[in-house]
């Protein structure tokens, strides 16, 4: 499954510790760390989000929020989408949903092939993937599909 991104923002919104910002070097420009991984990095607000970051009532209403992260119009947007850490760009919070024959949805696979779902025997069919998938996640992702097909669910 291809995915896209709907830009609700609902994976950043408690990233606040993640995401910091060391110090601020220029009117857009900041000195970041991405704590997860103790990288670095140099941060420039993209020219067609200063408007929108230079508001920070968002910020201050969502102290948990990356300190990025800014509403516009109906969607919450990265405001250092070009300077942003790998690990936001390659981010997938879906990357397949899971549903019985009939269409009804069951749950749904993270980018990093977790399992989100309460149901009790798709549960179970996933103990099974765990341990018969392949290792690399390039590998697992079309076979864990596969997989799932074969006992009877609809995977996109
Ligand atoms: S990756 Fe998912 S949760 Fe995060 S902004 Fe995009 S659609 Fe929303
Ligand atoms: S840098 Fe951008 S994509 Fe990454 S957590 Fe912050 S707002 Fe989200």
């Amino acid at each position: 499954m291809v995915f896209t991104c709907r830009q609700c923002g609902t994976c950043c919104m408690y990233l606040g510790d993640y995401i910091v910002i060391e110090r601020q070097i220029g009117p857009f420009r900041f000195e970041c760390e991405s704590v997860s991984t103790g990288t670095p990095f140099t941060a420039e607000v993209d020219e067609d989000k200063r408007e929108i970051f230079c508001d920070h009532t968002f910020p201050e209403q969502h102290p948990h929020a990356c300190r990025f992260l800014r509403p516009d119009g109906t969607l919450l947007r990265c405001t250092i989408h070009r300077d942003s850490p790998a690990q936001c760009k390659y981010y997938r919070c879906v990357t397949m949903r899971v549903a019985d024959p009939e269409g009804r949805p069951l749950g749904y696979v993270t980018g990093a092939l977790a399992l989100h779902a309460d149901d009790p025997t798709l549960r179970s069919v996933w103990e099974i993937v765990e341990k018969m998938r392949p290792k690399p996640d390039n590998e697992a992702e079309p076979w864990i599909a596969a997989f799932l097909r074969e006992k009877g669910y609809r995977v996109e």
